[in-house]
């Protein structure tokens, strides 16, 4: 993120942050990467004990009542250590969203305040084997039984299931109901009717229990079903939000310092004796990555301040959906200019420019494909050119055959 706007206190957050990303041991990065390390949960501990866990929630819940201008950089600077701890770090703030904005007061003491302390983990659970961006077509069922829920069906690719506590699920309790409005979102803890059947073998942001998790009857109090029966898609469109501001503020840092690696390379490394930064070819990479990196943390920062101003809904979901998938794509292309512009040794894990590539190839996949972030953007883009802008000049008009009808045939 720009140091020069921000402010004291956020410069603070950002101290605070290094510093636990100072703390995290390397070898932890390392096993992590090569799916040998046990869950993580010490860090999440660690994070929580630095009050660095959910920092935009109230704080008589343990929160800093902090924005998303705040989180942004506490995430972009938590990506220094990986996309895995960085995501373990985000579903405090994704799941910790939901039960914010939608649970109960009970539910915030029990669930939300030993989250943000670091106590509990969560993991948040959309995905069915059926598929992801086909959100309203899951089969998970939960049946009303009494006081309690029966809930029965698989969840695939769930970030942290080898490790949660509690996993935050959609499943759909009005079979007969059109697909959105038959989905209900319960807290669910684990018990031995929740497995974790499998932990995926990667291809990258590898080491943080991704699972698939399958529920065989589970009991669910009535009391975790958060906000309404069959209102879960209210839900699911808010959490979009912290979703792709966690995945999109998730680049910045990781890409810094993937052209920071490869241009202190391009500076040290030499061929046909001269420094290699020297070459066009090579330095045109670095600066390409550079417009790209000031381009993904303006759009993420502007984005931030758009949602803490309470800017409309439409408007947040377009420009939510902009960052998310602009940092994404940024973040790849950066880590593969910076391999580019190393050779052949950026491709062995003499450096970590590998890992990088491998892990940044997730997050345009993650939180909602890219496909799926046009599919928004260009809805509702289409939706705010229906509504006419007062005083503003008609640039169609400035046309010297403008009032030709006879031209301008539509259909
Ligand atoms: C490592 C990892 C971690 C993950 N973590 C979580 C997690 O913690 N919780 C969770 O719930 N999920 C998680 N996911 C799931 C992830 O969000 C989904 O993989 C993603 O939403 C895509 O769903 P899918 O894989 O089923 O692909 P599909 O939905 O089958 O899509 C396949 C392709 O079709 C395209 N497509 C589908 N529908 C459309 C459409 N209408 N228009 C245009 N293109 C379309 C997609 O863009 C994609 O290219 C994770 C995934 C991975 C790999």
């Amino acid at each position: 993120m720009f140091d020069f706007v921000m402010s004291e206190g956020q410069r603070r957050l950002q101290e605070e942050v290094r510093d636990l990303v100072s703390w995290v041991p390397r070898q932890l990065i390392l096993d992590m990467d090569a799916m040998i390390a046990p869950f993580p949960r010490f860090f999440l501990e660690e994070a929580g004990r630095r009050n660095l866990l959910g920092l935009r929630f109230p704080e008589e819940y343990g929160g800093r009542g902090l924005k998303w201008e705040d989180e942004i950089i506490a995430i972009s600077e938590m990506s220094l250590v990986g996309v895995p701890l960085t995501c373990l770090y985000s579903l405090v703030s994704i799941v910790g969203e939901c039960i914010v904005q939608f649970g109960s007061e009970d539910q915030k003491r029990r669930f939300l305040v030993p989250t943000i302390k670091g106590e509990k983990v969560c993991a948040e659970a959309l995905t069915e084997p059926r598929g992801g961006s086909d959100f309203f077509g899951a089969t998970c069922t939960a049946r009303r039984e009494g006081d309690h829920y029966v809930l029965h069906g698989q969840k695939r690719f769930i970030v942290g299931a080898e490790g949660a506590d509690y996993f935050m699920v959609y499943a759909r309790t009005d079979p007969d109901a059109p697909p959105r409005d038959g989905l209900s979102c319960f807290l669910v803890e684990r018990d031995e009717s929740v497995e974790v059947k499998t932990v995926y073998g990667l291809m990258g942001a590898r080491g943080s229990g991704t699972g698939r998790v399958l529920f065989r009857d589970t009991r669910v109090p009535a009391e975790n079903l958060v906000g309404e029966e069959n209102g879960a898609s209210h839900i699911f469109y808010r959490m979009m939000v912290p979703e792709r501001m966690t995945s999109a503020a998730g680049c910045v840092g990781a890409a810094r310092e993937a052209i920071e690696l490869a241009a202190r390379y391009t500076t040290r490394r030499k061929a046909f004796g001269t420094a290699i930064k020297n070459f066009q070819a090579v330095s045109f990479m670095i600066a390409e990555s550079l417009v790209k990196l000031d381009a993904m943390a303006s759009l993420i920062w502007m984005t931030a301040r758009a949602i803490d101003s309470g800017v409309p809904h439409g408007r947040m979901r377009r420009m939510v959906s902009e960052a998310k998938k602009f940092a994404t794509e940024a973040v790849w292309e950066i880590c593969y200019n910076a391999m580019q512009a190393m050779g052949g040794i950026a491709y062995t894990n003499v450096y970590p420019i590998e890992r990088m590539l491998r892990d940044s190839r997730l997050l345009s996949i993650w939180t909602g494909t890219n496909q799926v972030m046009n599919l928004i953007i260009q809805h509702e883009f289409y939706k705010e050119l229906e509504q006419q802008v007062k005083g503003r000049r008609d640039v169609e008009l400035d046309a010297p055959e403008a009032f030709n009808e006879d031209e301008k045939i539509y259909e």
